[in-house]
């Protein structure tokens, strides 16, 4: 914990010592890994983006600076690489668009910023920030979103910018399948690649943040967890979870809030929060993915009840670790 009194009695009853916390970064890249579909050339891209999202966030961490700038920093390179279901290799919906959904929280203050539904935010992230920071709000969607946007100075493009010949193919696909309503192929069509982080600084306090394209074919508008505190993304003072995975379950379960009230009030190690919570709870309702959770004293998890989840973390060893299937690396 933050304030430590040193070892020598005379001393304790004296004086409080700060003592920084050992920084620890926890990213995430999407539930969505099919072994099957993982090709050399794609796993080394990957895994290049993950470790530069990884020393992006990780260069704040180590100056001193605060959780919420280490998780926008990690996000904002996962958004900008087109591997990922976030920013510029957003998925498709059913009309062929973009719509673009993210969420921050921090945990020392509570405070949240959240936007759903926009096409031409390059960075989600940011604007999810601004929302937090220069609004007095805490949700904002579609075009007001957009039009704060532009009173805050945050970037637009035009919407092909987020145009990926991969991601167009994955739509193709699924609307093929559903005009044969194959649903077993609209299964295997779940491609669950949003990104997340979360930190703990030398403060000792937390962040979480989660960015999306949300799931290929949706439409009506359609919103997962990663926008809505409390399902995709949390953090308090004891801990932070951003997950990934098919939202609509997250939601019901109240999946990241639910893991921090099982560390918070039944004083469960966060391991064992989170994978009761991605194992257990999600799985009974119908739904699969993952979660990355850190709690504040640097422990972490990354459960997750696919193939595999792009992940990869900066712990107490400040050594940087990048894993994709479930079989490899630690947790
Ligand atoms: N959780 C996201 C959603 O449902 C999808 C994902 O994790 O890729 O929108």
């Amino acid at each position: 914990m933050l304030l430590r009194c040193l070892a020598v009695a005379s001393l304790c009853l004296s004086a409080t010592f700060v003592e920084a916390a050992v920084p620890v970064l926890v990213i995430h890249g999407g539930a969505g890994v099919i072994k099957s579909e993982m090709t050399p050339d794609k796993e080394k891209q990957v895994r290049a983006d993950l470790e530069a999202a990884l020393k992006a966030g990780n260069d704040v961490l180590k100056s001193g600076g605060s959780s919420l700038d280490a998780v926008t920093k990690a996000i904002l390179v996962l958004e900008d690489s087109p591997q990922f279901n976030a920013g510029r290799g957003a998925v498709f919906t059913h009309e062929g668009k973009n719509e673009l959904d993210s969420a921050i929280m921090d945990g020392a203050t509570l405070r949240a910023g959240a936007i759903a539904g926009v096409h031409r935010v390059k960075n989600p992230v940011l604007l999810a920030r601004a929302v937090m920071e220069k609004s007095p709000h805490v949700f904002l969607v579609g075009d007001g979103a957009e039009a704060f946007a532009k009173t805050v100075g945050i970037e637009l493009v035009e919407p092909k910018y987020f145009r990926t010949e991969q991601r167009w193919q994955q739509l193709q696909e699924a609307l093929k399948a559903e005009r044969k309503q194959q649903a077993s192929a609209l299964g295997r069509m779940i491609h669950y690649g949003t990104v997340g982080a979360v930190a703990l600084d030398q403060a000792g306090h937390l962040a979480a943040a989660t960015s999306t394209g949300g799931m290929t074919n949706k439409r009506w508008n359609r919103v997962g967890d990663s926008p809505v505190i409390g399902a995709g993304t949390y953090a308090n003072t004891r801990c932070a979870v951003s997950a990934t995975g098919w939202g609509e379950y997250y939601i019901r379960a109240v999946a990241a809030h639910d893991i921090c009230a099982r560390v918070e009030y039944a004083n469960k190690p966060i391991a064992q929060a989170a994978k009761d919570v991605v194992m257990d709870v999600v799985p009974k309702l119908g739904g699969d993915g993952g979660v990355i959770a850190l709690d504040s004293d640097g422990n972490f998890a990354t459960p997750f009840n696919t193939d595999g989840m792009y992940r990869g973390w900066i712990d107490r060893d400040g050594k940087m670790h990048v894993a994709i299937l479930g079989d490899e690396g630690r947790p």
